[in-house]
C-alpha cells in the first residue's frame, strides 16, 4: 500500500531513510538546488523508492534556506503533480 509520506520506507515501514538523488535539478545559487522527483533509500532494509511529484531543496552547506530557495520551493510545490510513492526493486524498476 503506497503511503504519501516520502520519508517512510514502503518496503519495511522504517523512517530511517534519506534522499539520495533528485531529478531535474534546477540551480538556485551556489549552495542550493531545487530538485523534483526524489529517490530515497532505506538505511534499515536497503530498499529504494521514488517520490514522484516531491520537491525539495538540496543544500551543499546546510542551514537555513535562503529567501530565493524558499520562494522557488513554494512555487514548485504549488505546481507539482500529486505526490506518488513508487517502490523500486533491486534494479531500480517499479515493483
Ligand atoms: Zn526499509
Amino acid at each position: 500500500m503506497a503511503t504519501a509520506n516520502p520519508n517512510t520506507c514502503p518496503h519495511c515501514g522504517s523512517s530511517n531513510s534519506g534522499a539520495n538523488f533528485g531529478f531535474n535539478p534546477q540551480r538556485i545559487n551556489d549552495d542550493e538546488t531545487l530538485i523534483h522527483d526524489v529517490l530515497f533509500a532505506c538505511a534499515d532494509c536497503g530498499g529504494e523508492w521514488a517520490a514522484i511529484g516531491y520537491v525539495m531543496i538540496a543544500q551543499r552547506n546546510g542551514g537555513e534556506l535562503s529567501k530565493e530557495a524558499q520562494d522557488a520551493l513554494a512555487g514548485a510545490v504549488a505546481n507539482a503533480e500529486e505526490l506518488r510513492i513508487e517502490a523500486l526493486d533491486q534494479e531500480g524498476n517499479p515493483i
